[in-house]
């Protein structure tokens, strides 16, 4: 551990979609969000020593679909659920942009969409995260670069949303799960190795 990141500690990123939520395309409707299988107890293990953080894409906001004070009942509602499982959501990240939209405010290649690292290290800065501790968790390799180019450890959640598998040296994770329960009990694992 390197020395002054101490006190710093290591926060789970989650993405949104298909990750920690079930995946239903750009809606924005709190009564339709639900946990994926295993969240629940991912929590339960993680809570004492994490941080939790959503980092998500929200290309929707870029092609029109919705804007982005519509984020704020979904923020609030992942919130609920965390703590209606005893867990704090500590930030909700997300980038509105995407090269191709159709609000042309939104619309440029910026550095904080996936696979781009910029909404991890800002969260890190905001939060004192130390990303050498933290891992990435997310259901297509966009989460897995993103990840890896921020510093983190990687897991990829292998639920079948991923369909381009482009490759590249960040695109490889640490570790394939098929549900969160598996990548808590992974990373818990992973401390135990290192006391
Ligand atoms: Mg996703
Ligand atoms: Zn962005």
């Amino acid at each position: 551990m390197a020395i002054g990141t101490e006190f710093h500690k290591g926060a789970i990123f989650f993405d949104k979609d298909g990750t920690l939520v079930e995946n239903i395309p750009y809606n924005i409707d709190p009564n339709k969000i639900s946990f994926t299988p295993g969240t629940d107890r991912a929590l339960a293990l993680l809570k004492e020593f994490y941080q939790f953080h959503v980092v998500s894409n929200q290309a929707g906001i870029a092609l029109g679909m919705f804007e982005e004070e519509d984020l704020a009942p979904v923020k609030k509602r992942i919130r609920e659920m965390f703590s209606e499982f005893g867990a704090e959501l500590k930030d909700f990240h997300y980038c509105p942009h995407h090269p191709e939209g159709n609000i042309s405010s939104y619309t440029f290649e910026c550095d904080c969409r996936k696979p781009g690292s910029l909404m991890l290290e800002t969260a890190a800065q905001i939060h004192y995260i130390n990303l050498n501790a933290s891992w990435m968790i997310g259901d297509i390799l966009d989460d897995v670069e993103a990840g890896k180019r921020a510093g983190c450890r990687t897991i990829f959640l292998d639920v079948g949303n991923e369909t381009e598998w482009l490759p590249g040296e960040f695109r490889v994770p640490d570790y394939i799960v098929n549900n969160l329960e598996e990548a808590a009990l992974l990373i818990l694992s992973n401390r135990s190795i290192k006391i």
